[in-house]
């Protein structure tokens, strides 16, 4: 067993530990990440983000194909699926991404250490090698990158073929008759739509009596009554208490939330997408007195520090929004801190965005947490119906919605259904963490025909005056 000395070594080479290493790295840090699953990426490039929206772009351009080019006096004849080659270009999209971060920790002098690592005590990290036999490192400063894992439903058991998370859900072989997505929160909805779009019969059952819970009231139900013309299914106020597999079937029990008579609802695939839990087993964080919260998050002060000094932790294993940019971000505060630099993250400014089409975006406070908390507020609302470049597309479905501080015109919140909503959000996010108002944004002239306008519009409609409605 030979070891060696490092400043930082990082555990998890997912979005929050590999780009903590290179952040690490490039402030003179002599840095090491260890990582056991055979690739870099984490869950998000691996088995979450990367390969769902590769799915979410193929299917959509099938579905267009068969439903929307004869709009644009397109014919299409012999239309067909090559599921194989769909998931292909996936994992290829997948591959080249990975290996492009093993690129990157060459650039950056970052040694990757391909093993599951464990912390006999702070100060030095065990690796259980891929290649096997084991390697200690020493490090003036741990940081605990281990993400998260999809949270089990009790009487639901996964088999990843046919009661599948969504990593099976990722990659199934064909087909299904009849989804069931348990959970109706952005991964549920995801994959559902990719499935629907290839052609099953999706229904989305979820224990509450809303869809995306956490994003803003208003938006979710559109986006439900968008998501339900294009096929899904919504069953809400149902938890599903059991699943019987029997003749290449799963028969789902489930009963209204509130209580009453349960019902069987068949299918041919299941995918669970309750949520997520964090992962940090095998670490050995209990022997070393590194505090946890009740749900499992590891406990960190401002600078990403643990209870125990030396050892740090960030992203999905920390709490905060289960997100890969936040991961990303947590990690450059964590390392930047331990640099000496002064360095903060804003979680209320962590945008969420669902890849459905048309996406749903928000960021800062929903309408339902101004009221909650009792803060006046103005709201300025403009439809895509009414942006020219939406009707140029085809695209209309949703609305821009910004909520601004009564008195001092601040914007508090912004959340948006519609089509690239995940990327003209990215405009609002600046306003926000330079404490803009909505009449910046009125007055930040857009480019036309562009759906940034309708953000426009809706900041001037918080002021009553917006032009083109
Ligand atoms: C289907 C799906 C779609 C998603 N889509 C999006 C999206 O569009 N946008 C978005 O922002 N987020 C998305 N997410 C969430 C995103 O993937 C996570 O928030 C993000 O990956 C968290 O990053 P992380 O670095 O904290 O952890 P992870 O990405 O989970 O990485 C942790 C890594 O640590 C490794 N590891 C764990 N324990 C050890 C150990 N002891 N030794 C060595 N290695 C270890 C694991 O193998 C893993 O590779 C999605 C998630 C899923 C499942």
């Amino acid at each position: 067993m030979s070891d060696t000395q490092y400043d930082l070594v990082v555990i998890g080479g997912g979005p929050g530990g590999y780009v903590a290493a290179i952040r690490a790295a490039q402030l003179g840090l002599k840095t090491a990440c260890v990582e056991g699953r055979g690739a870099l990426g984490g869950t998000c490039l691996n088995i979450g983000c990367i390969p769902s929206k590769a799915l979410l772009q193929s299917s959509e351009k099938y579905s267009d194909a068969a439903k929307h080019f004869a709009e644009h006096g397109i014919t299409v004849k012999g239309l067909g699926l090559d599921l194989p080659a769909m998931m292909g270009r996936k994992d290829k999209v997948v591959k080249d991404l990975t290996t492009g971060i093993e690129f990157l920790f060459k650039k950056n002098k970052v040694d990757y250490i391909r093993g599951w690592g464990a912390i006999p005590a702070a100060g030095s990290v065990k690796v259980a090698l891929s290649d096997g036999g084991e390697q200690l490192l020493n490090a003036k400063s741990i940081l605990i990158a281990t993400g998260s894992e999809s949270t089990p439903l009790p009487g639901v058991d996964t088999d990843e073929q046919q009661v599948v998370t969504s990593t099976g859900a990722l990659s199934l072989d064909q087909v299904p008759g009849h989804m069931v997505v348990i959970g109706a929160g952005v991964i549920g909805l995801e994959m559902g739509s990719v499935w629907s779009r290839l052609g099953a019969e999706v229904t989305v059952v979820e224990f509450l009596d809303r869809i995306l819970p956490g994003m803003d009231a208003e938006i979710a139900k559109q986006t439900q009554r968008v998501l339900t013309k294009q096929g899904l299914k919504f069953k809400l106020g149902t938890k599903v208490t059991a699943a019987a597999k029997a003749n290449g079937a799963v028969t789902l029990t489930l009963e209204p939330a509130k209580g009453g008579d349960a019902e069987e609802m068949k299918a041919d695939v299941v995918l669970v997408a309750i949520g997520r839990r964090p992962f940090t087993e095998g670490l050995g964080l209990k022997e070393l007195g590194v505090a946890m919260d009740n749900r499992g998050f590891i406990q960190v002060d401002k600078h990403f520090q643990t209870s125990v000094p030396g050892i740090y932790a960030i992203g999905d294993c920390v709490p905060g929004p289960m997100l890969a940019h936040k991961a990303e971000e947590d990690g450059v505060v964590a390392v930047e801190g331990m640099a000496g630099q002064a360095s903060h993250i804003d979680y209320n400014l962590v945008p969420g965005v669902v890849y459905t089409w048309p996406e749903v975006a928000g960021v800062g406070k929903t309408e339902e947490q101004l009221k909650e908390e009792g803060v006046d507020y103005r709201v300025g609302k403009f439809p895509f119906t009414a942006n020219s470049r939406a009707r140029a597309v085809g695209d209309t479905d949703g609305l821009v919605k910004i909520l601004a501080d009564k008195r001092t015109d601040r914007v508090l919140g912004v959340h948006i259904l519609g089509p690239l909503a995940g990327d003209i959000l990215a405009e609002a996010v600046t306003i926000m963490e330079f404490g803009g108002s909505a009449e910046d944004i009125a007055r930040t002239c857009h480019s036309h025909p562009g759906m940034g306008e309708a953000v426009k519009e809706a900041a001037l409609a918080v002021d009553g005056r917006p032009i083109h409605i």
